[in-house]
């Protein structure tokens, strides 16, 4: 895992913006060697490109939204877990409207689409943020913070306002393997309370039973979980694209209780300052580590093969 990857082909899929409730066609292109992540609106005038990082970060409330010069990106949370999960450094992602497409509600399509574009590894080393002190942000009776490890670990609890759900935990070493098998099918939820009043309020219009786990009062109204505890699993999906937000991985624990999109990109903004600091003050010793490789997970192939 230690060298850049970017697609061997560009790919491309269509479906409704959960949100907008606009059809949007997506293009994932292919990048040069630390381009990273960047979007780019070709509906707008000179197709605004609006790269994925923490300075860029416009609102985090139901889905995180991106934007610069007035011009957004929203709901890119899956498609960036899906980057993040499947090792994937450098993308331009082409877009006709507003919003990713919601497709299932989950990063499997996503990943399925990476698969079909397949993996190119770049000769340019990946880096990565090996975060050194513990750093917490907390609102309420929410809180989620990171602590130092090796690699990256998620321990995730959720507490729901629902007599049949009450608290649902999950904890998960992260690996391409592990994102793909146990978390990338998680598809995002709603409760029917929520979606009623988010629909007056013009959020969610292309919210459905084909995009979301929908809970009632008695349970799940559209068929199987995919999981028993898919919900929280989904929770895990969103912090690992809001984390992927700072453009690299990051070799930490991170410990959430009740969180969301807002802490989530709290804290992906509190690990930028801190790097932000470190690079005004060289010599000072900070509490994140750029690596030029992991400590664990050494290079055993050289190929990738889209399977
Ligand atoms: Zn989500």
């Amino acid at each position: 895992m230690s060298h850049q990857r970017t697609l061997q082909a560009a790919a491309a899929c269509e479906g409704i913006g959960l949100h907008t409730g606009q059809t949007v066609r997506m293009c994932l292109r292919p990048a040069a060697a630390n381009f990273g992540v960047a979007f780019k609106r070709i509906d707008l005038p000179a197709s605004p490109i609006i790269e994925a990082n923490p300075a860029n970060i416009v609102d985090a409330h139901h889905a995180t939204t991106i934007g610069k010069g007035g011009v957004k990106v929203r709901t890119i949370e899956h498609l960036m877990a899906a980057f993040a999960g499947m090792g994937l450094d450098n993308v331009l992602v082409e877009l006709n409207g507003e919003e990713v497409p919601i497709m299932d509600g989950s990063a499997a399509p996503f990943v399925e689409l990476i698969k079909k574009a397949g993996l190119r590894r770049q000769m340019v080393p990946r880096t990565y943020l090996k975060i050194k002190e513990r750093l917490v942000v907390e609102a309420d009776r929410r809180s989620i913070q990171i602590v130092p490890s090796e690699r990256l670990q998620v321990i995730y609890t959720m507490r729901f306002d629902h007599p049949l759900l009450g608290e649902q935990s999950a904890a998960f070493d992260i690996s391409k393997e592990t994102f793909i098998s146990e978390i990338a099918s998680c598809r995002t939820f709603g409760f029917v309370k929520d979606v009623e009043e988010l629909r007056r309020r013009n959020f969610a219009l292309g919210g459905s039973f084909d995009n979301a786990v929908v809970i009632g009062e008695g349970g799940v109204l559209n068929g199987d979980l995919r999981f028993r505890d898919e919900l929280v699993r989904h929770k895990v999906l969103d912090l690992l694209g809001d984390l992927y937000l700072l453009g690299r991985p990051v070799l930490g624990t991170v410990i959430a209780h009740s969180a969301g999109h807002l802490l989530h990109t709290r804290l992906v903004q509190e690990i930028q300052r801190q790097l932000d600091i470190q690079h005004a003050a060289p010599a000072r010793n900070g509490v994140i580590e750029r690596w030029a490789r992991p400590l664990l997970q050494p290079e055993r192939s050289l190929k990738v093969a889209p399977s």
